[in-house]
This record gives structure tokens, C-alpha cells and sequence, in this order.
């Protein structure tokens, strides 16, 4: 069935009519048994670039992935497009191994999916002499940096492969590498003169978003939740007790959510990520424990409800939506203390390098969410890489028109009052000495400073909310006991040097029921329908419903209602095996649609 060509097998086996930006490159330089290392953002379609010529060889292809969660998904993946692929784990017997062996011995077997311990395995290197292997892949291989923020013990022994099958093509693929992971993986895997493959770092399809975390966020989230009625989408929490809580309020509140953490049973937690993937939960709250595993291409939503500590893995988090490339949104609610929080959690290490490193990476983390260039151009250069300003899908480009306050004043007034109160109060008392309010004031002398009462033109809330814009640009910091402290940006401002303007929209702060009020939700539509169909399927399958068919498919068929085999095939994603088992049944629906 299987044609040689590479475009039939595209459309045929994957049903797809064009290769994305680099695919072609990444497939011939493999069919050409050349090296190759791809950088490809997430949803970039890895995966493609390895299996399609893994078909169009002889022999076996070798997939080295980081967890058993992941290979699996691959796996199911690859079966229901007719693709013999099977995985190698030590969670299998030995007879379950032997008869994945055999399989692979007699060539019926195209991909084979390993666990990189195993390639540090004398016997298994002696077991993988005795196949022909084709190719090895290296799934996720910034693991093999320490430089990276996901480096995997196991990852280095990887190293030896080279040395093991000198003359065995090796393609590495990872989507988050900054220069110096790069150097890593090109160096430790031994690749020899690899044609390097590397895309923007730019995710197109999701939108960014930046909230300020204010007494009213959770109404923002539901609005947000709203306009996602449905749609598969994990919230990030901060910590394992505000994953229950959070999820316990937003079921309250009538959405299907659930909590996952790294203190639930394994079971649990197993059973949390199925629901998720079967569409019986539609929200994930969880702790950055719910990770590499989630192979789910149709999340249209990420949000984080404090800041990251790392650009990489926000990156990476928020990178979670949206790999069907289909519009999506990353929100991410960030307060000025937030900082501060994470801060004092990365001192209590006692590793002082580590310290250094991370605060570092948390204080970028910091001046991304509170500068107001293009997100995704902040993100990108980040990772050394130099984009246009995205102009639509983020919320500095899209509201770069917002009117802004001049506040340098109202901020000399405050970091003035600070410093004259001898840097030992909060942002509340300070606020209470500029309005004059005699009767609050703990020190009596602070009724005769200069600072007493020359702010009443703004109320307590407003003073708030200048205190946050000053602890967001780093000019006073909280200590432990929450005193402000000024720092040298703080002492500029003092001084007149530096301005300080802030979105106007912020000095007026909103009603919790007016922000939920926003959004509509929206009345069913084929979309819908088609929805329902697969998770029908899905569920008798036993399978997640995005391997049934991808949202951009069901997109595609809600917008054509293609209402014959031929129309149905050349909907992207339909391929000739799927079109088999499922094509028919969504076909049914569409004639319905159509009388
Ligand atoms: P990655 O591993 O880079 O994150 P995947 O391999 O999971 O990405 O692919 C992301 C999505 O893109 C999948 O739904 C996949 O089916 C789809 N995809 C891959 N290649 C193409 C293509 N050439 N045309 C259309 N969709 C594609
Ligand atoms: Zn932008």
C-alpha cells in the first residue's frame, strides 16, 4: 500500500497535501543518511520529519524518547495511520520484550521506541546489532544538556552511540535549545557533519497575554475559561495546595476540572492525565509536575497563574497549546510579588551557583512580564533568535495604542514618603501617610514628615496600584517582613532621571462581575457536533480523542462538509487508513448537516 514517493506517502499514510516550513529538508536529509540535528518549535510536526522516512526505508528506525507516557502516544498514533511501531521498556517482562524483538527481527516492524537507559545496556547494544537499524532518533534532546533545563541522567550515555554504530545516522530533534544546549547535543551525540535545521523561535498560533494577578483575577480566569467553553486547556498553579483549591472552586463554578500534583498516587495521577486526554475533563489544574507526558495536540489554552521561574520553562508550558496549529492562548497572571515569592524560595538553596543562575533566569522571567515590547519577540531573543514584532497575537502589539499615565510624580511622592519613613513599612502605610490619616500613623513623628497628607489627590486603592507598578519595574522591593525597600532604579526615579507611566485602564480598577460579563459563549455549531462524534469514537476505540482526528481536521470538514470519499480524503489529516476506520462515520454526519 505504501507508495515510494515521499509526497504520496505524505497525503496517503498521513493525509496531509503539503510539508511544513523544514520538514522536506529534515526527510530528505535522512533519506540521504546524512546527520541531522532540527530545532523545531513545539507543534512544528517533529515527529513527521522521522517516521515518514522511516517508512520509505529498509530496515528499522530506533526512537529514543524520554517517557513511557510519550512513546506510548506516539505509538497509539502511528497504529491508527497503520504503522507498525511498537516501544521497549523496562516496565515489560521479558517475554513482552522477546516477542517486541522478534517483530523487529523480521522486519515487519518500522519504529521502534526505547528508553535511552536502554542504550547503555551492553546486551541491548548486542540485541540491536542483530537488526538493521536504519536510523536513530533523538526525541527531546536538550535532555542530554546540563545546560538545559530538563537534563536527564540517562541522557548522556547516549554519547556512546556513536562510538557503537559509527556508520548509523543519528537525527536529533528538540523544540527549547539556547546556544549553549545546542553546542551540547551537536558535540556529545558525536554528530558528524549534520546539516543543522533550526526554525524561528516563534509560536504563530498562540496568542500572549499578560494579567496583572488583582483582587478580581479569578473573575478574569472565568471569562477566559468561558470564552474556551469545551476546549481542552491546563491552568499552571503555583503550588500543589492551590492546584485543589483552584480546582475545587472552578467545578463549583461548572467546569469540569481537575487537580494534578506530584502528591497524588500514581494511579491517580494516571487516571487525571487519561480523563484529560479522553475529553472526560475539559481543565487540568496542576503543578509543573504535569509535564513532557502531555502529548495532547488540541489544548487551546495554558494559563499560569503566578510567574514562571524560567523563560524556558514558560516556553515550554505555555507551548503545551496549541500543536495542532490551531488558534490558541497563553495567559500568564503575574504579580510584582511574585518575584519576591520565588526569590526567597531559590535563596533557601544552598547551592550558591545554582542560586545565582536561577535568579538570573527568574529576574529575565520578571522583566518579560513587565516590559511592553512584542511577546513573542522578547521570547524569541530570549533563545538568541531575532523576530519582527508579531503585530496581532500578543497583547503588547494589539494594545500598543492603549493611552498611558505619566505617574513619575505620584512615584516620587510614594518612594519619598519610603525613604523618609526609614524603609521599615508596607505599601498599605505608606499609602495611609500620604493621605494624612493621623489618627493610623504608628509613629507619632510621621505626622510632621513633608511626605504627611501631600497625596490626597488618590485614593488608598490608586496608591496600591502605583506601589505594584514600582515593584514591577524593580524600584522597591518587600522584604520578608514586607517593608519596601528602594532600589537604584527606585533612587533614579527619585531623583527625576527615570519616568514611570502606567496603562491608564489600570488606575481604574474593575468590578469582578463587569470583567466575567465580557465574554458570550457561544451556541453550538458543526464543529461541535463533529466533537461529539469523535469522542464517541474515541471512547469505543480506547483511545484519546485527538488521535481519532485532529481539531484543525474537524475544522476543515465543519467548514467544507465534505460529502463524498474523494472530498473527505482530501481534507488535511484524513489519510487512507483513518478514512477506513472513522471516514464513513463522520461522512454520515456531514450528509445529515447537508439535508
Ligand atoms: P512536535 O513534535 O514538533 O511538537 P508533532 O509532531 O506532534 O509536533 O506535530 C504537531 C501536529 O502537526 C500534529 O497534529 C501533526 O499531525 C501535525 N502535522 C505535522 N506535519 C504536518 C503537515 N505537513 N501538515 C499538516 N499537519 C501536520
Ligand atoms: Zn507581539
Amino acid at each position: 500500500m505504501i507508495s515510494s514517493n515521499k509526497y504520496t506517502t505524505l497525503k496517503q499514510v498521513f493525509g496531509f497535501s503539503a510539508f511544513r516550513v523544514l520538514q522536506e529538508e529534515a526527510v530528505d536529509a535522512i533519506l540521504a543518511g546524512r546527520d541531522l540535528a532540527m530545532l523545531l518549535p513545539t507543534g512544528g510536526g517533529k515527529s513527521l520529519c522521522y517516521q515518514l522516512p522511516s517508512l520509505l526505508m529498509e530496515g528499522v528506525t530506533i526512537v529514543v524518547s524520554p517517557l513511557i507516557a510519550l512513546m506510548q502516544d506516539q505509538i497509539i498514533a502511528l497504529k491508527e495511520l497503520g504503522i507498525e511501531a511498537d516501544m521497549i521498556s523496562s516496565a515489560q517482562s521479558n517475554d513482552a520484550v522477546q516477542e517486541v524483538y522478534t517483530k523487529a527481527k523480521s522486519g515487519v516492524l518500522k519504529l521502534l521506541y526505547v528508553a535511552p537507559e536502554r542504550l547503555g545496556s551492553p546486551q541491548f547494544i548486542t540485541l540491536l546489532r542483530t537488526l538493521r537499524v536504519n536510523f536513530f532518533v533523538i526525541d527531546e534532546a536538550h535532555c542530554i544538556s546540563e545546560w538545559g533545563h530538563e537534563f536527564r541522567d540517562d541522557y548522556r550515555r547516549l554519547g556512546e552511540l556513536r562510538a557503537n554504530f559509527p556508520h548509523t545516522p543519528i537525527a536529533a530533534f528538540t523544540a527549547t535549545a539556547t546556544p549553549k544546549v545546542r553546542e551540547d547535543i551537536l558535540s556529545q551525540l558525536g554528530l558528524n557533519d549534520p546539516l543543522i535545521l533550526r526554525a524561528p523561535v516563534l509560536r504563530k498560533n498562540i496568542k500572549i497575554t499578560l494579567r496583572e494577578r488583582d483582587g478580581a483575577w479569578r473573575a478574569d480566569l472565568i471569562a477566559i475559561l468561558k470564552k474556551h467553553r469545551d476546549k481542552s486547556g491546563i491552568i499552571y498553579a503555583f503550588s500543589r495546595k492551590e492546584t485543589e483549591e483552584l480546582s475545587e472552586f472552578l467545578t463549583k463554578k461548572g467546569f469540569k476540572c481537575l487537580p494534578y500534583h506530584a502528591g497524588m498516587s500514581p494511579q491517580l495521577r494516571h487516571d487525571t492525565h487519561k480523563a484529560f486526554l479522553n475529553d472526560e475533563t475539559q481543565i487540568i489544574v496542576a503543578t509543573v509536575a504535569f509535564g513532557m507526558g502531555i502529548d495532547k495536540g488540541d489544548i487551546r489554552f495554558v494559563i499560569h497563574t503566578s510567574l514562571p521561574k524560567t523563560l524556558e520553562n514558560y516556553y515550554q508550558e505555555m507551548g503545551r497549546a496549541g500543536r495542532d496549529g490551531v488558534d490558541s492562548e497563553a495567559v500568564l497572571f503575574y504579580s510584582g510579588s511574585d518575584f519576591y515569592t520565588k526569590k526567597r524560595l531559590i535563596e533557601s538553596n544552598d547551592d550558591l551557583g545554582y542560586q545565582e543562575m536561577i535568579l538570573q533566569k527568574l529576574k529575565s522571567a520578571m522583566d518579560y512580564a513587565t516590559a511592553e515590547e512584542c511577546r513573542h519577540k522578547m521570547i524569541a531573543a530570549y533563545f538568541n533568535d531575532t523576530i519582527q514584532p508579531c503585530g496581532t497575537q500578543c497583547d503588547n502589539c494589539l494594545e500598543s495604542d492603549i493611552p498611558k499615565s505619566d505617574i513619575s510624580v505620584a512615584s516620587q511622592k510614594f518612594l519619598s514618603c519610603i525613604y523618609k519613613t526609614g524603609e521599615r513599612f508596607g505599601g498599605g502605610y505608606i499609602g495611609e501617610v500620604l493621605l494624612g490619616e493621623r489618627e493610623k500613623m504608628r509613629d507619632e513623628t510621621h505626622a510632621h514628615l513633608s511626605v504627611f497628607g501631600i497625596g490626597k489627590e488618590m485614593s488608598k486603592v490608586v496608591w496600591g496600584i502605583v506601589a505594584k507598578r514600582l515593584i514591577e519595574m524593580g524600584a522597591i522591593e518587600p522584604d520578608e517582613y514586607k517593608s519596601l525597600k528602594i532600589t537604584p532604579i527606585g533612587a533614579e526615579i527619585l531623583r527625576g532621571k527615570k519616568s514611570v507611566s502606567i496603562r491608564k485602564e489600570r488606575l481604574v480598577p474593575k468590578k469582578a462581575t463587569a470583567k466575567e460579563k465580557e465574554y458570550e459563549t457561544q451556541t453550538p455549531t458543526h464543529f461541535d457536533a463533529f466533537k461529539k462524534l469523535r469522542a464517541q469514537i474515541a471512547k469505543e476505540n480506547g483511545i484519546p480523542a485527538y488521535i481519532v482526528f485532529g481539531d484543525k481536521t474537524l475544522m476543515e470538514m465543519a467548514d467544507r462538509l465534505p460529502t463524498t470519499k474523494e472530498e473527505m480524503l482530501s481534507v488535511s489529516g484524513v489519510g487512507a487508513v483513518k478514512y477506513e476506520r472513522y471516514g464513513e462515520r463522520f461522512r454520515e454526519l456531514t450528509l445529515q448537516f447537508v439535508d
